[in-house]
Formats: structure tokens, C-alpha cells, sequence
């Protein structure tokens, strides 16, 4: 039987068990795929037990993706860059880190909106934290040719911008108005408009008709962006699909299958 996990602290508000848990019951593989709480000073010998039980290997979420990159043996182009792991594969021993939230996030607009391509102008993202950091990163590996980096404290957005040089510049948030009216697509990935936090202040209506509005909260699934985005007869994308498709190719990995994001997983995930 092959055994994978996901490994955060706390855990059990983890939807991947669900996501993992469908996709094994779909292709009938005799698998299992738990959600195990590790406290980060044990992160370390927690992971090496479960190479030891002889685990394929896990997800890794809040607070260990910088550790768990720290402690591979060898670790993904893309997450180098990112800074942070949440996907290791072991095998013969060692531990491979990837980071997959930056693919999720594209593969989420691929199939949400087909027509949508990272090469048709400047991205405006909102937040500058973990998530901003990977979408950064594959946006301009998509081929966005500018991407503008608009958060509350101007400073990680400029560590950001400079990271990433010359195609990425920061702004503070109050400052969007600015941009919007050459922004083809937009990304909120600050926990504003999630469930009990403050609400995301923006009129996008400067936005071109032509833009693409998405927003990687997911809860809930309808934000206020989303839906003033639709409101104007712009192209939306929501941000549950992210969650599901940063999935991917860890159960490809460990369970030799590449899985589908479909409208059944949708529900399930939604349901749980
Ligand atoms: P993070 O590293 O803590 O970054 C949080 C970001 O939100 C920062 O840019 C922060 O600005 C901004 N922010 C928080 N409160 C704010 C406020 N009151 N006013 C203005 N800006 C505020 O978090 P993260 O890991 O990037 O995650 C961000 C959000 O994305 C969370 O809601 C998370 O649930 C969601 N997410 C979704 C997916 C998915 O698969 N759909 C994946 C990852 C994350 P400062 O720098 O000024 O503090």
C-alpha cells in the first residue's frame, strides 16, 4: 500500500485528505493519505520517520514549507525560487522538495478560462506573502511580460520586486488606482475578503474589458472582487481550483497517476 500525508501545524482544517482521498477511490489505488499534525520543533524527525515507515512521501503546509526546503536533499527549480516546499517525494531515502502552488495557480486560469494567457499584458498582484511569491514566479514563467506587486507594506513588496528584477515593480496598495487601466490580470492573494477578515476595498472599474480578475481566497468561493469583477462583464476565475490543482503532481508523483481536477472534486471539497 502506498502511504502519502500531509503534514502542518495545526492540520485539521487541511482539505487535501479529501482531495487525495477522491482521487484514490476514483482510480481504485490501494493507497492512504492522512493528515498528521507535527509541531515545528519536531518537523525535522517527523519527516525522517516517515521516510523511515517507508511513506512515498507528503504535502507540507503552515508553518513548515521554508523548513521542510531546508532539510531536502534535493530541491525543485521552482522551489529555490519560491523559498518554500509543500510538496516531498521520497525515494531510496533521500527527499526531494517541489513547490507546486505556482503551477496551481496557472493550471487553475487554464482550465477556468481558456482563453486567458500570461503573455497578454501586466499582471497587477495583490499581497506580497508566501502565496504572491509563487504566483510571481509563475507568472513570469508563463511569460507575463510586467508584473506590478501592490501590498500594505510597500517593503516586502519591494524585496519581492527586487528579487525577481526588472519585469516586477512595487507599489503600495493604495496606490492601484494608478495601474489598473493597464492591468490584464489580477490577482488578490491577500487573506482580505476571506471569512472573518476585513473586507478587500477596490473599484476595479478602470480595469480594460479584456482583463482577467481572480482571487485566491476560496472562502468564500464567490468574493466581493469576484464578484463586482463579474458585475462589470469581466473574465473571473475563483480560487478553490488553485488548492485543488497545486494537488496534482504530488498524487501524480507518489501514486503514479496523473489525477483530473474535475466538477466532482469541486463538490466534494466544497461539501467537506
Ligand atoms: P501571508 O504570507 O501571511 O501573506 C498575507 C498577505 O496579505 C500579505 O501581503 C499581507 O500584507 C496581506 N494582508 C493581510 N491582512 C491584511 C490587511 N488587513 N490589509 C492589507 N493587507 C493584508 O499569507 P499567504 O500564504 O500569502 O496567503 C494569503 C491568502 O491566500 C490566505 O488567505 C490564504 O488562505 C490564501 N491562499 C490560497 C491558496 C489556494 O490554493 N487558493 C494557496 C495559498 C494561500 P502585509 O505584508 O502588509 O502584512
Amino acid at each position: 500500500m502506498i502511504k502519502a500525508a500531509v503534514i502542518g501545524w495545526p492540520i485539521n482544517h487541511s482539505k487535501s485528505p479529501l482531495i487525495h482521498g477522491y482521487w484514490l477511490a476514483n482510480a481504485g489505488i490501494l493507497g492512504s493519505y492522512e493528515a498528521i499534525g507535527i509541531a515545528p520543533e519536531t518537523f525535522e524527525a517527523g519527516i525522517n520517520n516517515l521516510v523511515l515507515q517507508g511513506y512515498a512521501g507528503c504535502n507540507v503546509t503552515i508553518p513548515h514549507k521554508e523548513t521542510a526546503l531546508q532539510m531536502a536533499d534535493s530541491v525543485s527549480d521552482r522551489a529555490q525560487a519560491i523559498g518554500a516546499a509543500n510538496t516531498l517525494v521520497f525515494k531510496g531515502g533521500k527527499i526531494f522538495a517541489d513547490n507546486t502552488d505556482g503551477i496551481g495557480f496557472i493550471n487553475n486560469l487554464k482550465q477556468g478560462a481558456p482563453n486567458w494567457h500570461a503573455s497578454a499584458g501586466t499582471a497587477l498582484v495583490l499581497g506580497a506573502g508566501g502565496a504572491a511569491r509563487a504566483i510571481v514566479y509563475a507568472l513570469l514563467q508563463e511569460g507575463t511580460p510586467k508584473v506590478i506587486i501592490a501590498n500594505r507594506t510597500l517593503e516586502k513588496a519591494t524585496i519581492l520586486s527586487d528579487f525577481f528584477g526588472d519585469k516586477v515593480s512595487a507599489i503600495s496598495i493604495d496606490k492601484v488606482q494608478e495601474t489598473l487601466g493597464e492591468v490584464q490580470t489580477l490577482v488578490n492573494t491577500t487573506a482580505l475578503g476571506m471569512t472573518g477578515q476585513p473586507k478587500l476595498i477596490i473599484d476595479i472599474s478602470s480595469l480594460p474589458k479584456s482583463a482577467l480578475v481572480t482571487d485566491i481566497v476560496y472562502n468564500p468561493l464567490m468574493t466581493d472582487l469576484l464578484k463586482q469583477a463579474q458585475n462589470l462583464g469581466l473574465l473571473t476565475v475563483d480560487g478553490l481550483g488553485m488548492l485543488l490543482h497545486q494537488a496534482v503532481p504530488g498524487f501524480e508523483a507518489w501514486f503514479g497517476v496523473r489525477p483530473v481536477v474535475d466538477a466532482g472534486l469541486r463538490q466534494k471539497v466544497l461539501a467537506g
